[in-house]
């Protein structure tokens, strides 16, 4: 058996007296002829007054009724001890002898078996199958109602061949650690490497768009770039990645952080580029807002999103550009898909407060924050600049804030601490542009050497008609529209588009060429421009005609060396 004895430490010192409880947790994975079972116990010393309440996992991640998945409770310790009910079904009531030392047992047996599908959604709910396992902490933890806050511990078994990887082996665990946790089995592929001294792991189950090498690569650098930036020491970090299954032609990616890890999951035809962009946001994570103030409370956390989620992608460029991931251009080319997304955004100019009303509700509010934010941190960063001859930037408020440690949330700081940093008052501009929602129009000058941001007019690209997808996953048209531009083209209802020889979708700029099979089975190359002829203005960077590294930019965007 593979044991990994966690809180080792913690077992040293069991000879001092300690005020907390503690709660020794066990997980033990099998795998027999009953295929792969989880055991789960739970050992701590029970009330005085001879009555435990357990908390079991209810809702999290969008699912609810997670304690459908614990089976099997009995109390062993206790000879009179029994496990009842509690009052609803996200609790249980032990009873035992008073002031008991006492092991809670159950089992974790989920309700669906099968692989993750990208369409039920319900990925995050434990798997136990008959190769692998795959375990949030939020989604399989049971522990008792008790004021002090615990120390907890844990042991974890699993058979000597399955590879382990958990996060719960980090260092000390209390119940939100324990909680904010992933622990995977069997068919994952570990990898590990030393960044600064700590453990980083990649955890792969299935085939993805990044090979086991590339992905460890890459995490490793941006976790060294992003260690780099803050002047922080490594730490261990755990990435899992888990395939999901769906249809032809559906393409799918979540994850969760979960402080020293992140659980990815992530259809196979899902690009490296996604895939790596997300990871380096969630990196980024670590620190903001964390870690230089925290987020805003509860129903006013989507107020904050501005700089929680906008400066997060704006060091997430950062990141990339340091750990060599994205070159300067691809990093200015993302600038331009912000920028772009921005200006076509419904409700760009909408203020502050409609975010936090609609943020759960509205796809473009809950977009809104990120471009807008980090924009706005684009402006914030230039205005420092041009204050300070180049001597200052927006990371010196960063990093005062992060070795600060503000009491104020993050959002709520910000303005001060770039006042107290640079000396410059930037409240009028958050109260215009985030507080308010007027859009941001960045300075020519705002990316130095790497080009020049100005308007830029272009044709606005129109398919000209519409369809669903077969089960071979290729588009079958519904409708042309007869005023469009496809219709003159040939196009019609019932036709099977089979490949593009020419052009891109929402690219207006040259001819479409598409071959498409007709009801009556020939085959018929058309081709047309994707326009009806009207414009859109918007803004964008013209990148500079020199080497971006030779002329500055790189550094630039990377922000500055410690
Ligand atoms: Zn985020």
């Amino acid at each position: 058996m593979l044991n990994s004895l966690i809180g080792a430490a913690a077992l040293l010192a069991t000879n001092t007296v300690h005020d907390a409880p503690t709660l020794d947790y066990s997980i033990d994975i099998a795998s027999g002829e009953a295929g792969t079972t989880v055991h789960v116990g739970l050992e701590f010393t029970g009330d005085e007054d001879g009555t435990t309440e357990i908390v079991l996992p209810s809702s999290w991640g969008g699912q609810d009724q997670l304690w459908g998945a614990l089976d099997g409770f009995e109390l062993s310790g206790d000879d009179d001890g029994r496990v009842e009910a509690g009052e609803d079904a996200s609790r249980l009531i032990l009873h035992h002898r008073p002031g008991a030392t006492i092991t809670l047992n159950y089992q974790i047996l989920p309700e669906r078996v099968g692989e993750p599908q990208a369409e039920l959604g319900d990925y995050y709910r434990p798997y136990v199958e008959p190769d692998w396992v795959h375990l949030i902490g939020h989604t399989i933890f049971a522990f008792p109602q008790i004021e002090t806050d615990p120390r907890v511990r844990i042991s974890i078994n699993a058979p000597d061949d399955w590879g382990l990887a958990t996060d719960l082996n980090h260092g000390e665990l209390d119940i939100n650690t324990l909680l904010t946790s992933v622990t995977v089995a069997s068919e994952f592929r570990v990898n590990q490497r030393d960044i600064s001294g700590a453990p980083v792991r990649v955890a792969i189950r299935g085939e993805h768009a990044l090979d086991d090498d590339a992905l460890m690569a890459a995490t490793s650098q941006v976790i060294a770039a992003n260690l780099d930036y803050w002047g922080a020491d490594g730490s261990p970090y755990l990435v899992t990645v888990l395939p999901l299954e769906a249809g032809p032609g559906v393409m799918s990616v979540g994850g969760t952080n979960l402080g020293d890890a992140f659980a990815f999951f992530a259809t196979g035809n899902a690009e490296a580029e996604t895939l790596m962009r997300i990871l380096m946001h969630e990196h980024v994570h670590t620190w903001v807002p964390g870690q230089v103030g925290g987020s805003l409370d509860g129903e006013q956390e989507p107020a904050g999103y501005w700089f929680s989620e906008g400066m997060t992608d704006f060091l997430t460029q950062r990141a990339a550009v340091r750990a060599g991931v994205w070159s300067a251009q691809t990093a200015l080319e993302n600038w331009n898909q912000t920028l772009r997304e921005n200006n076509n955004s419904p409700v760009r100019d909408v203020p502050n407060s409609e975010i936090t009303a609609g943020f759960w509700s509205d796809g473009n509010l809950q977009r809104l924050p990120y471009h807008r934010g980090m924009i706005f941190a684009a402006l914030i960063d230039h205005a420092i600049r041009t204050q300070s001859d180049g001597q200052q930037s927006i990371d010196d408020a960063l990093l005062a804030m992060y070795a600060a440690q503000p009491e104020t949330p993050a959002p709520l700081a910000f303005a001060s601490v770039v006042m107290e940093t640079t000396g410059l008052d930037i409240a009028p501009l958050l109260e215009r542009h985030i507080v308010n929602g007027v859009p941001v129009t960045l300075p020519p000058d705002t990316f130095g050497n790497c080009g020049t941001v100005g308007m830029f007019t272009e044709l606005v690209f129109d398919y000209g008609m519409s369809g669903h997808r077969n089960d071979a996953g290729r588009l079958v048209i519904d409708e042309v529209a007869p005023d469009g531009p496809a219709a003159p083209a040939g196009f019609e209802p019932g036709m099977v588009i089979l490949e593009r020889l020419e052009g891109a979708v929402g690219d207006a700029t040259v001819d479409s060429v598409l071959r498409v099979r007709s009801p009556d089975g020939s085959v018929s190359d058309l081709r047309y421009r994707p326009t009806r002829g009207e414009t859109n203005v918007y803004p964008r960077i013209a990148l500079a005609d020199t080497d971006l590294v030779d002329n500055g930019c790189a550094a630039l965007l990377g922000g500055p060396p410690l």
